[in-house]
């Protein structure tokens, strides 16, 4: 049968990918190297690599050791050949982190930010500080790749909006994802904020080395991104993982969704705020009791505040405990402003789990805090457009090298 042009350019473009992925985890190669780990021929390798070179991507570094003969020029991935941006665009804040290909931050901007301003007004604060953050790196918008972008609600994947979002009024069906590739003239991914995290601890953070991980957000409203077999799990349409909204106490309180005694209703940030001001408890600012002030409450010693915070762990952990009888995950990430308070919400979250879910499951369960913090949620937002990128032929294993970003904690290690 004889090769289309079509058959022979898609080939052309898988061997590209090939030879592209191969430069960029395995480090310096010469040409020769190359050809040895695809099985392609010298000839293809060579020209492909001129391609690469001029198109950035790759560049020539030096001339490696000689095995007998000319020593020969190595080649390395330029990381540097453009960027991408990362959004967490939360319930009260917006952040946004811009890396280069390799995921090496090079700017970080945040600014408060109130997700009841409504899409128009968030949509363009975003923008605008997606602006300062590439003047802070000194980079044009040509030099980026893409946009990755969170946000704190259920969505329906394909079309890239969300769909009757809780804690979002106003920005039900407002197509996002396609404004913002409208406006920028880029490739946008639109997802859940809680998928992101988890995607960003699963490849950079507590995750590391799990295949099925659970991303718990507490923080305005409780969300959770799955990964099952070492994949993103969004369901049907786009909006699993909404584990705020189990129901844990028939006649607890109403709900924003609508329902009422949902987890949310019980233990996110407004409702552990709300608890603490009933109680008396006070912030820094007479007028303004912040969840920092009542973490701070907690670790000096007020018995309120430390009760608070247990009570939101069993509640959260109830929630789990059908999580864990459900799904089996290895870990469970806790992140989000709450998971700020550390222990104080760690501890009875775990006990409620292991006192209440099956055996055979909850011993096999790591419950951490989020190594990412505040971050975790722009990097996975800027680790999917990579994803996205580079996807294609790969032959080297994956590696997750910790991605070093100021203010994110490190690994114990
Ligand atoms: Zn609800």
């Amino acid at each position: 049968m004889e090769s289309t042009s079509a058959d022979l350019s898609l080939m052309r473009e898988y061997n590209e990918r090939l030879v592209l992925n191969l430069v960029r985890r395995a480090g310096r190669l010469s040409r020769a190297d190359i050809a040895k780990r695809t099985h392609l021929s010298r000839s293809t390798v060579s020209s492909i690599i001129v391609d690469l070179i001029e198109a950035n991507l790759v560049r020539e570094v030096g001339a490696g050791r000689s095995r007998g003969g000319r020593r020969p020029i190595l080649l390395e991935f330029n990381g540097q050949a453009g960027y991408v941006v990362g959004v967490d665009l939360g319930a009260t804040h917006i952040l946004v982190l811009v890396t280069d290909l390799e995921a090496h931050p090079v700017a970080r901007l945040e600014e408060p930010f109130s997700v009841e301003e409504g899409p128009e007004a968030g949509l363009e604060h975003a923008l605008r500080l997606i602006d300062q953050a590439l003047e802070q790196a000194g980079l044009r918008m040509e030099q980026v790749f893409g946009v990755g972008i969170g946000v704190p609600g259920p969505l329906d994947f394909a079309t890239g909006k969300p769909i009757f979002p809780p804690i979002m009024p106003g920005w039900h069906d407002t197509p996002i994802r396609d404004r913002l590739r409208e406006r920028l003239g880029k490739p946008v991914h639109l997802d859940n904020d809680a998928n992101l995290g988890a995607i960003g601890e699963y490849w950079w953070g507590a995750g590391r080395g799990a295949r099925n991980v659970a991303f718990i957000k507490v923080g305005t409203g409780i969300g959770c991104g799955l990964i099952l077999e070492g994949k993103i799990y969004r369901g049907e349409i786009g909006s699993a993982g909404e584990i705020g909204h189990t129901v844990i106490d028939e006649d607890g309180p109403p709900c924003r969704c609508g329902s009422s005694g949902c987890l949310e209703a019980l233990a996110a940030r407004p409702a552990i705020l709300q608890a603490a001001r009933q109680a008396g408890l006070k912030g820094l600012r007479e007028d303004h009791l912040s969840i920092l002030d009542l973490i701070e409450a907690a670790r000096q010693g007020n018995p309120t505040a430390r009760l608070l915070f247990a009570q939101a762990g069993r509640r959260i952990g109830t929630a789990l405990t059908g999580l864990v009888n459900l799904l089996n995950p290895g870990v469970i990430i806790i992140g989000g402003g709450v998971a700020r308070a550390g222990s104080f919400l760690l501890d009875p979250l775990r006990e409620t789990v292991r006192q209440r879910a099956l055996g055979v499951a909850a011993p096999r369960t790591c419950i951490v805090e989020s190594q990412l913090g505040a971050e975790a949620i722009a990097i996975g937002a800027v680790t999917v457009v990579l994803q996205e990128l580079f996807s294609g032929p790969d032959l080297a294993v994956p590696v997750h090298p910790y991605l070093a970003v100021e203010g994110a904690a490190r690994p114990a290690t």
